[in-house]
């Protein structure tokens, strides 16, 4: 297995293209995977292509280390799913507190695939975006979940996978700031242009932090995760 091999999951969202240029920063090889699994809008997907080759082309040195892109088709989790992406119903908080966009457990069932799929590929990292700080209710997104998860498919594969959460423990406006470190201005710049993370699949409208309704759950986090990181970049260049 190559110590020096990633597999970053790579939705085409902010935070998985966060991942996608720490793991290029970082690794010597990086593949990229995605899942479909019937999402109600595909818009996150097609955004991935135009996002991965965009992030890569940023440094030459990330472009060399950038290897094949893999997507799975998880049919099987719109079936037991009956939440608002992968059904016309609206998107509302259940009494749990959970949004109903959750599907149960669809970290450990994408990690699980990812794992086999790092194992045939010969990638030790597995770089995923699951953060605990803007918590949103999600459980397999917390910190003992992914840890439980890596001593779970480490025994099960008898391999040395590293799970590495590189945003776990930073908020949205981190996130943001994690990208201009890794990537300068240019970096943040594709991930307005050129990723997808409102729930409505919207792509309309352009707003500073990018494109969506600008109402959703999504949404708001990325503006606001956004409208923090500019006002510290101000108080900081003054
Ligand atoms: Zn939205």
């Amino acid at each position: 297995m190559a110590e020096q091999g990633a597999l970053v999951l790579f939705s085409g969202g902010q935070d998985s293209a966060t991942c996608l240029a720490y793991a290029l920063d970082r690794f010597a090889r990086v593949e990229t995977l995605g899942f479909d699994y019937g999402q109600r809008h595909r818009i996150e997907l097609d955004c991935r292509p135009a996002a991965r080759a965009a992030i890569a082309a940023l440094k030459p040195q990330w472009a060399q280390r950038l290897g094949d892109d893999h997507l799975l088709a998880l049919d099987a989790l719109g079936q037991v799913s009956d939440t608002a992406l992968t059904r016309d119903t609206a998107i509302a908080m259940s009494e749990g507190g959970l949004p109903n966009t959750f599907v149960p457990g669809r970290n450990l069932i994408f990690l699980t695939f990812a794992a086999a799929l790092a194992y045939r590929r010969g990638l030790k990292h597995i770089v995923g975006g699951m953060c605990e700080t803007d918590f949103s209710g999600y459980p397999d997104c917390r910190d003992d979940t992914i840890k439980a998860m890596q001593v779970a498919l480490n025994l099960g594969m008898e391999k040395r996978f590293v799970l590495d959460t590189p945003l776990m423990w930073i908020d949205k406006a981190d996130t943001w700031a994690l990208a201009e470190r890794l990537g300068g201005p240019a970096l943040v710049d594709v991930i307005i242009e050129e990723t997808h993370t409102c729930y409505l699949g919207e792509r309309g409208a352009r707003h500073d932090w990018g494109y969506g309704c600008g109402t959703c759950p999504a949404c708001q986090l990325r503006a606001q995760g956004f409208a923090r990181y500019r006002a510290r970049e101000e108080r900081r260049t003054g």
